[in-house]
């Protein structure tokens, strides 16, 4: 199998390195040259461009920062466009704007040209051992075609619909992750403030009503150890809101939790300028309760 690989960063790196640590034959583009070279030299072959990838390889999957490099990508100067064909497949798994990508994959369908959106969860662990989940949205046939692929990378892979309803799904997601961890990080701060010992308190949680992904693993693996390395940045939390408030908005609906939580994300993104890991967040609410959460 051959696959393109355009964003080497936190995801789109673990899944190049695991994609040949299967076997498959890939093809890496990035700006960042320091990047490319690394893959190079685990046997990954360099294009010059998004279009030089497209000739070479037909599938290419893209792992950008937002939607708006992905059009760039695409659309823009020696980008897909100007490679692809109609055998060729995009898989887009950044974590973007649904009405734009409909309206990406409108302009792919002027020339013939195929993709689905693949967007992910599961973070930088899962991406290394390959057992993401992966929802897609697009035609089935391509979700078929694209499946073998995929299940390289996800253990759990979803087809949710047309084009755009990975990316709706996606951002969904995240504003229950974000909601759920901002929620964690205030009882649990509120609970160090009333004597309470933060192991023990988790170890009950865990055990009850209140668990989440939040509770279960970033707690213990990242708050309580005082890991805050970066896997997902707070730039990446605040854009994955934004893209469920405005979906939101469009549909002209209330999101009173969501507010508040997301409200809660931008404080802590103003304070720390965005390039830390999400997590992060905690140490904004420990700051205001006066207290650490440390196990
Ligand atoms: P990142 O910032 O670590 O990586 C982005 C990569 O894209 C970088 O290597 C950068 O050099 C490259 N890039 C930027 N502009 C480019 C361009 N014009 N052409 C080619 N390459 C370009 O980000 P990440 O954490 O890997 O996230 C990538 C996507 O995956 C985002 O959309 C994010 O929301 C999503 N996501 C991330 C995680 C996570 O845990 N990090 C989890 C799920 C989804």
């Amino acid at each position: 199998m051959k696959a393109g690989i355009i964003g080497l960063g936190n995801m789109g790196g673990r899944m190049a390195k695991r994609l040949l640590e299967q076997g498959v034959e890939v093809g890496v583009f990035d700006v960042n040259k320091e990047f490319v070279r690394s893959f190079v030299e685990l046997g990954a072959e360099e294009a010059g461009s998004p279009a030089e990838l497209a000739k070479k390889f037909p599938y290419i999957i893209t792992v950008l920062p937002n939607v708006f490099i992905v059009k760039e990508t695409l659309a823009g100067a020696n980008g897909l466009m100007e490679g692809m064909t109609p055998h060729s497949l995009l898989i887009e798994m950044t974590t973007s704007i649904p009405s734009v990508t409909k309206e990406l994959n409108e302009m792919m369908k002027t020339k013939s040209f195929r993709m689905i959106d693949a967007p992910v969860s599961g973070g930088v662990k899962k991406a290394e051992d390959g057992s993401l989940s992966i929802m897609v949205g697009g035609e089935a046939d391509d979700f078929e075609e694209a499946k073998p692929l995929l299940a390289l990378l996800g253990q759990n892979i979803f087809h949710v619909g047309e084009s755009g309803a990975g990316h709706t799904i996606k951002a969904l997601n995240n504003m229950i992750s974000a909601t759920t961890l901002a929620a964690t990080g205030e009882a649990m701060a509120l609970g160090v403030k009333l004597g309470l010992d933060p192991n023990k308190m988790l170890d009950v949680i865990n055990s009850s009503t209140g668990r989440s992904f939040s509770s279960d693993f970033k707690f213990p693996n990242q708050v309580l150890t005082r890991n805050f390395e970066v896997g997902f940045t707070l730039d990446l939390m605040v854009k994955d809101l934004k893209i469920a408030m405005s979906m939101a908005e469009e549909e002209k609906v209330p999101m009173f939790i969501s507010s508040a939580s997301f409200q809660l994300w931008k404080h802590a993104w103003s304070q720390g300028g965005g390039s830390e890991d999400h997590t992060a967040i905690v140490k904004y609410i420990e700051e205001m309760f006066g207290v650490e959460i440390k196990g």
